[in-house]
């Protein structure tokens, strides 16, 4: 790439990363007022990932439990973290940290790209995870796998690609 269009490309960054904001603000609202999920299922948080929150058993696939993860980290619903996550796998140590970063983060959006249950025991699904740190956009790629633990959907760890 060349000096200039990586110029250019850095300036489309700045403008995208401000669209992404503005978006996001749009998005948050939303969700405080319970009429969109972060999740982006294009259902009211109340009907999707809320009592998902409350019930953890709801989550009837690992897509489910994953999607609810994330809203979870848009909302900074650490207990939930917590909870959703493999009790042999919790980062249990990293708890402040993880809530302090998942606050201090905009999260922008979540694409699935793949799932797949392999049996009712395990599954895994392949996601990105889009959000603007100091400005500038990142995403986590992962293939996550989820596991039943206590009969209920958790997430136990991941490929990161
Ligand atoms: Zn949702």
């Amino acid at each position: 790439m060349s000096k200039f269009s990586k110029l250019i490309q850095k300036q489309k960054e700045v403008k995208d990363s401000k669209k992404h904001r503005f978006n996001l603000e749009a998005k948050t609202n939303a969700n405080r007022e319970g009429v969109l999920c972060a999740c982006g299922s294009k259902h009211s948080y109340k009907t999707c990932c809320e009592p998902i929150h409350k019930n953890i058993y709801l989550a009837e696939t690992p897509l489910s439990l994953m999607r609810s993860r994330y809203t979870a980290y848009v909302l900074g619903n650490i207990e939930y973290l917590m909870l959703s996550h493999h009790s042999s796998t919790r980062p249990i140590v990293e708890k402040k940290e993880i809530e302090t970063w998942a606050k201090s983060v905009q999260w922008l959006k979540l694409e699935i790209v793949q799932t797949s249950e392999t049996t009712s025991e395990v599954g895994f699904v392949t996601f990105k995870a889009y959000f603007l740190e100091n400005g500038k956009e990142h995403v986590i790629h992962e293939e996550s796998r989820f596991v039943k633990e206590n009969n209920h959907w958790s997430y136990i760890d991941g490929n990161h690609s």
